[in-house]
């Protein structure tokens, strides 16, 4: 039963769509993207070295989520917002802009990283048209530095190294392990597949930013490292050193922390706020914000649910150390970690059968339809 309430969710994204998911069959639910389609940030390795076969998974059209129909999406830029009057300010694509009444808003703006994930506005071309120009770059590459040491940086590092063999593929990372927020016996494990991909591995390397360049492009120059080594180069150059900003830019200072982040009670409400929530990455729930993998969307939607109602609201606990998957899908399967450092597999042939449409489109998203294969040849 929909009540008259209205929860707007800006942003959707990985926690934007889950949540909108889950409060659909609740309140009258307004989405807006700056996306036609959740894009997801996830596995940046498989998205350069296989675009069509990430995109099934990771770029899927609102209208496809049958859990969204009840739901009203709205295209177009967030640019501000008033919590007095409690309307959200969006920019279309021609230019004008609309305001939207909330009763309840939840911020889900996510941040930005890289190429990969932006707050731009855009179309289903020019999202496959990012996706096809990365791929095409290291295609004609024949040798590829990644530099950084996050569950990006590896993943692009390994799924480029094993779909391209041929390929010369450096990994340079500033710690004298890689992966320093996941439990150390990950990184043992991930050192191991690295070399058996033919990853070269290169510690103690910190690269030199240069003035004014925001990461967001695959390079070709040589890299300077600000720890004394020489250059470095190589065809290809990604930047995934999880220099994040969050996509922030169209609220009030008044609830955002000194870096810009969204600031939370473990509730995952604004302090002073009650009616406004914030989920993701753009939340400063805990140091990793780590409330998108760890289903933060349930206790958010709970959480508009209990105070609507004038209940309890429930707290979200962060775990200490990031889990998940490090290197993506591979040919023999998707290699999931535990925050303990346990690894489990997937393997190959459950993926496609059992992962993607049991536990992911059935389960998570509760039905995807008309998941047809999208087409990125120009
Ligand atoms: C089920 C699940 C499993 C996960 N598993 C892993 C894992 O195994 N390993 C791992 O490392 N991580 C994992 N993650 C986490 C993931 O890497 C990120 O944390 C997650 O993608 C962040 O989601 P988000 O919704 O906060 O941001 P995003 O997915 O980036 O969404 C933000 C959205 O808001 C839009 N937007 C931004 N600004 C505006 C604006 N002004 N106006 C309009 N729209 C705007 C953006 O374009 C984007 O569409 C997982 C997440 C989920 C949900």
């Amino acid at each position: 039963m929909i009540s008259r309430y209205r929860v707007v969710i800006a942003g959707l994204g990985d926690s934007g769509v889950l949540t909108a998911i889950r409060l659909a069959k609740h309140f009258d639910v307004v989405g807006i993207s700056a996306k036609p389609a959740l894009v997801s940030g996830q596995e940046l390795g498989w998205r350069l070295s296989r675009p069509e076969e990430w995109a099934r998974a990771n770029w899927i059209p609102f209208d496809r989520f049958r859990a969204l129909d009840r739901v009203r999406t709205v295209h177009g830029t967030l640019t501000g917002v008033d919590l007095d009057a409690r309307t959200v300010t969006v920019r279309g694509d021609d230019g004008s802009s609309i305001h939207e009444h909330f009763d309840a808003l939840v911020i889900s703006t996510g941040v930005t990283n890289g190429f990969w994930r932006t707050p731009d506005f855009q179309s289903h071309n020019e999202i496959g048209e990012d996706l096809r120009h990365a791929h095409t770059r290291l295609t004609d590459a024949e040798s590829v530095i990644v530099v950084g040491g996050g569950a990006a940086a590896i993943s692009s590092a390994a799924q480029i190294a094993t779909t391209w063999p041929d390929k010369r593929v450096d990994l340079y990372f500033p710690g004298e392990r890689a992966l320093p927020s996941h439990h150390p016996r990950i990184w043992e494990t991930v050192r191991r597949r690295l070399g058996d991909a033919g990853v070269g591995l290169h510690p103690g390397h910190r690269a030199v930013i240069p003035e004014g360049f925001d990461c967001d492009e695959i390079t070709g120059g040589p890299v300077d490292w600000s720890t004394g080594q020489p250059p470095s180069s190589a065809d290809a150059v990604v930047w995934a050193i999880g220099r994040v900003r969050p996509n922030t830019d169209w609220l009030p200072a008044e609830l955002l922390d000194e870096r810009g982040f969204v600031t939370v009670t473990p509730q995952l409400q604004v302090p002073g706020h009650p009616n406004v929530f914030a989920v993701g990455d753009v939340a400063a729930t805990d140091p990793l914000r780590s409330s998108a993998r760890n289903r933060g969307d349930g206790i958010l939607a709970y959480n508009v649910k209990a105070a609507f109602a004038g209940k309890p609201l429930r707290a979200y606990r962060a775990p200490k150390r990031r889990w998940g998957s490090v290197l993506g899908v591979q040919p023999n399967g998707l290699e999931v970690f535990t925050p303990k450092g346990q690894a489990f597999r997937f393997p190959a042939w459950s993926f496609d059968r059992v992962l993607m449409p049991v536990i992911v489109r059935r389960g998570i998203y509760r039905g995807v339809r008309d998941n047809r294969p999208i087409n990125l040849t120009p």
